[in-house]
């Protein structure tokens, strides 16, 4: 069969994607199919994508000693329907993956999610912290420094609108340790993650504060738990913080994921029992494979994915028999600008789901919560109803030439 691209596309709701038989998906004509209807949601062409190369030179600020580039294959899911802060949207969402069933998982999710009539996505809250560590002579005048400290807003506001033109100190916080001084410095800082900002910014306002405070030692990164599972991720939240939520009708879990409300609930609160004895904090059930793949495709720092897949998953059956289903993310962070998300494919990438710079930040953030809620609901589901290995086994093997299949899965 022959991909048929004339669908037309409203731009608030997308067509399916175009897709052919198992064994032809992959052929020359489906692939450039798809890259077609991304072009139509992009309203511009995707060369990189489509493999022209990137020039070497935009690897500069990125990279040191280049030498080529990655190549990880991008599929997309979708539509996926979203009312976000900007209003509602219909997009497919680009992911950077090499796990097999992924895409075609998240797509089921977001299936579910537009039958339901879509997610609701929304940030909560744009801080982005960072926290110098003074050292005093005594806990006693540890005490006195954080007086001046808090006597010093308007000071460091000064300081940082020095360094910055899109990012600002909104407020800080202090506490003693000991004789140590915790400084939590909260930064706005646009659509960049504004990690580059904050961390200069947070070298000038501790720098200050020594030199006036009568500091012993300073560490401009005292308490730092960047990039690793820690406890602020779930509790403070970090960068964007972001919830989506949607209500699936009972029928249309019966119809398209042969479930049921109860048995959802049912899943999740196994889950629960098993994260609670183990002591996790991230309460999603793959929220890492998701923004792990979104991040990878659209040029976002890929480490920040531990502080960023910790969250809440959760799901409760609605007076009427329908499943509610949330998922939280208290830290977000993503930039539609600085980074890596001017690259070719990423700045395509962001294209595609209407993300591309200034001012799309609280909407991308709001997307890839609504992707995490489809595809935790997807993934809970096909555990539901035992069919997760089943589909693994359809499309996610990939065994070496020459190594056929088991006995019992060639049968
Ligand atoms: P960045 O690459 O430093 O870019 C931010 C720049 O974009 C700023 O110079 C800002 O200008 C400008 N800008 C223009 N329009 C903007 C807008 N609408 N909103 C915000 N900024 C805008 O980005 P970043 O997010 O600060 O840093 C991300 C990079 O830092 C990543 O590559 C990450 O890997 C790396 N990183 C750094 C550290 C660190 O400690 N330094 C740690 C981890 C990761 P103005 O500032 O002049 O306004």
């Amino acid at each position: 069969m022959k991909p048929d691209n004339e669908s037309a596309a409203h731009p608030a709701h997308l067509p399916k994607l175009p897709r052919g038989s198992r064994g032809e998906d992959f052929d020359v004509a489906w692939v450039a199919a798809r890259r077609e209807a991304a072009e139509k949601a992009a309203g511009a062409p995707l060369p990189f994508l489509g493999r022209e190369p990137v020039p070497d030179a935009a690897a500069k600020g990125n990279v040191e000693n280049l030498v080529g580039w990655a190549q990880v294959p991008v599929g997309l899911a979708g539509p996926l329907l979203v009312h976000g802060t900007a209003g509602t949207q219909s997009c497919y969402v680009p992911m950077a993956t090499t796990e097999g069933a992924l895409v075609a998982s998240t797509s089921r999710g977001m299936g579910l999610l537009a039958a339901g009539g879509g997610a609701t996505a929304r940030v909560t809250r744009s801080e982005l912290s960072q926290h110098p560590m003074l050292v005093y002579g005594s806990a006693m005048d540890a005490l006195e420094a954080a007086k001046v400290a808090e006597a010093s807003l308007e000071r460091f506001q000064g300081l940082v609108a020095g360094i910055t033109r899109h990012g600002a100190l909104s407020r800080l916080e202090t506490q003693v340790l000991g004789r140590r001084l915790l400084l939590r410095l909260l930064f706005t800082t646009g659509d960049a993650i504004g990690i580059n900002m904050a961390a200069h910014g947070a070298e000038l306002c501790s720098k200050d504060l020594a030199e006036r405070s009568g500091a012993v030692e300073r560490f401009v990164h005292g308490q730092d738990v960047e990039k690793r599972a820690n406890a602020r991720a779930m509790v403070e939240g970090r960068g964007r913080s972001v919830i989506a939520e949607a209500v699936i009708p009972r029928s249309v879990l019966a119809d398209k994921a042969r479930t049921s409300p109860e048995a959802l609930v049912r899943v999740l609160r196994t889950y629960a029992v098993g994260y609670a004895q183990l002591g996790t904090q991230n309460w999603t059930v793959q929220a890492a494979n998701t923004i792990a793949a979104v991040f990878l495709a659209c040029g976002q720092d890929i480490a920040y994915v531990t502080e960023c897949s910790t969250g809440l998953l959760d799901f409760d059956v609605t007076p009427e028999g329908d499943l509610h289903a949330s998922v939280t993310l208290p830290t977000m962070l993503v930039g539609t600008v600085g980074g890596g998300s001017g690259q070719g494919t990423a700045a395509e990438c962001l294209r595609i789901l209407g993300c591309e710079g200034a001012g799309r930040a609280d909407s991308f953030a709001e997307i890839i919560a609504a992707t995490v809620l489809a595809g935790d609901l997807s993934l809970m589901a096909a555990f539901a109803s035992h069919e997760f290995v089943a589909a693994h086994e359809k499309l996610g093997r990939n065994r070496p030439a020459g190594r056929g299949a088991p006995p019992s899965a060639s049968q």
